[in-house]
């Protein structure tokens, strides 16, 4: 059957014509030296990119595929299946046949350990190659990729291959007032909740959804996956080598697709138990409305406007300045816990946002394969446009540039790392979330002003503090209506702790044992003795 080519939209949220504000003649990237895509990633690139269902590659059922681009150049890299309600549908049949009656429910706890294990080992070995592909299809610069986000999935998977075996009800001593005499022995076991849809983003593409599936398998549920559309390459890899590891068919079922064919539908389907999304507070709450049809359990990582507070005390002045900067500059400020409001005690304010400033300007700009690029283009056009609109805004709302403020070069998806003061509280940079390398700096001088002020944001992800005095340190960490609240560092990660949102930032919590509450639900047995 004849295979056609959709181009990849502009998102419907978005202007349909996506004009890119500023000139162009910001600092350009480095001079771009040819790709050096290896031959192995080159060829795999080439072949086709299917979906997984039922254990299978198969093409979507209309035979459409899309585009994905390697953002660094604006250029098509590969294309994959455009998969929308019917592959979902497939999925989904797939999926529910594999929990109901597969060997998946058959398996011992220790076997689906082992199994889930052999994941992390495989990311391990292939470690390189996932690099590569996240590199060229998310512009994150490989070293960044083989550094954080390969080792951090693997780590998942192995931390979470454990649980499977640690998933335990309670004995419950109960009376039951009302059957005076009588004697019981009641317990909980923790069941699987069924078929798990899993809708993650193009930030981090590989480790999203390690964070999805490593929990999900471990309490023995299936899933339908879906990646976002700017970076389905690595979870496609993924699955190759999750069936590698012997996973057995339909337990992990990928689809790629748009958010609002593929995405909808799987979070609307009547069969589908519960969904996890990772992405924006907007789409967080079409998920929620979608959700409600068949009332599936939902959990949600939406995004973040964190405040990132330095005081005078902060001793180590040098290391605070680097840890402000990579709060915001760390993956380009495409992080949902990204340090966007740099909160600095008015004495040293100067020295602070001077510091981070210099600190931006020396950030070497460049294609993620390039060794010697310290921060690639952003993931798309879409948040380009989306960045220096924000960048535009707020120029006109009269906020001072330090550094940064416009692209950097005419190709790609480049912007300058930008420092941002003399801001008010209404000003649009200020209150949204920008998801690109933009801080906006406040000076304050008494603490009964921070804290209201650090928590006035509709989010609660995450927030930084940086002082000396253990007292001030936790009584800020305590009133920061956050869900992670990193001291004297940022952007610390494991797979032990467990990571979300307060308010608008998300429901319930990935990683750590915390996470198994999202994928696990309690049944009651009572015997009668
Ligand atoms: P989205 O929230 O649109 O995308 C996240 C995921 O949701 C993607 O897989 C997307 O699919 C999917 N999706 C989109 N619409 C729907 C829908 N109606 N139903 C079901 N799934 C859907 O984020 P964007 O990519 O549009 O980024 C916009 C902004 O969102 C960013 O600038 C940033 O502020 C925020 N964001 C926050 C993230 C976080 O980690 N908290 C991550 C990414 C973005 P597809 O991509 O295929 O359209």
């Amino acid at each position: 059957m004849k295979t056609t080519t959709s181009h990849r939209r502009i998102s419907a949220r978005t202007p349909k014509t996506s004009r890119i504000s500023g000139n162009g003649n910001g600092r350009a990237p480095a001079k771009r030296p040819a790709l050096a895509i290896s031959s192995g990633i080159a060829s795999w690139l080439a072949g086709p990119k299917q979906n997984l269902i039922g254990g299978k590659w198969v093409p979507a059922a209309s035979h459409k595929t899309f585009d994905v681009f390697n953002p660094a150049e604006a250029s098509v890299i590969a294309q994959v299946a455009d998969g929308d309600k019917e592959d979902i549908s497939r999925a989904v049949v797939a999926a529910r046949r594999a929990f109901e009656s597969g060997p998946w429910h058959r398996l011992t706890t220790s076997e689906r350990g082992k199994l889930i294990w052999r994941i992390g080992d495989l990311i391990l070995q292939h470690a390189d190659e996932l690099a590569e592909i996240e590199s060229l299809d998310n512009g994150k610069p490989r070293a960044v990729a083989r550094a954080a986000d390969v080792p951090l999935a693997a780590d998942l998977f192995h931390y979470m291959a454990g649980w499977a075996t640690k998933i335990e009800g309670n004995t419950i001593p109960i009376s039951v007032p009302y059957a005076a005499g009588a004697r019981f022995h009641a317990f909980t076991l923790r069941e699987p909740v069924g078929v798990i849809g899993q809708i993650i983003p193009w930030n981090f593409p590989l480790l999203m959804a390690a964070w999805k599936l490593g929990p999900a398998l471990a309490a023995g549920n299936c899933v339908v996956l879906k990646p976002a559309e700017q970076t389905p390459l690595s979870a496609l890899r993924l699955g190759e080598l999750i069936i590698e590891a012997g996973v057995p068919e339909g337990v992990v079922n990928i689809v790629t697709g748009f958010g609002e064919t593929a995405g909808a539908a799987l979070a609307a389907h009547p069969d589908v138990d519960k969904i996890a999304f990772t992405g924006s507070t907007e789409v967080g709450k079409i998920i929620v409305r979608a959700a409600a049809g068949n009332l599936k359990k939902v959990s949600l990582e939406l995004g973040g406007k964190s405040p990132n507070i330095v005081f005078k005390d902060a001793g180590d002045l040098d290391a605070a300045i680097a840890g402000a900067a990579n709060a915001i500059f760390f993956n380009h400020g495409q992080c949902c816990c990204a340090g966007s409001r740099l909160m600095v005690e008015r004495d040293i304010f100067d020295e602070v946002v001077n510091g981070v400033a210099e600190q931006a300007k020396k950030i070497k700009l460049g294609p993620g394969l390039s060794p010697d690029t310290e921060m690639g283009p952003l993931v798309s056009e879409e948040q380009l446009s989306r960045v220096t609109k924000y960048m535009h805004q707020g120029k006109q709302e009269g906020a001072c540039y330090v550094t940064g403020g416009t692209r950097a070069g005419n190709r790609g998806y480049f912007v300058q790392p930008t420092v941002v003061k003399d801001v008010k509280p209404g000003m649009s940079i200020v209150r949204e979330e920008i998801f690109g390398p933009v801080v906006v700096a406040e000076p304050f001088t008494k603490p009964e002003e921070l804290i209201p002020r650090a928590n006035q944001t509709e989010y609660g992800l995450a927030a930084g503090v940086w002082t000396r005095d253990i007292a001030k340190a936790h009584r800020i960490a305590a009133e920061l209506r956050a869900g992670t609240v990193w001291i004297n560092c940022y952007n610390v990660f494991d797979a032990a702790l467990p990571f979300g949102g307060y308010k608008q930032s998300g429901w319930g919590r990935e990683m750590g044992h915390e996470a198994l509450e999202l994928y696990t639900q309690t049944k009651a047995v009572v015997v009668g003795l």
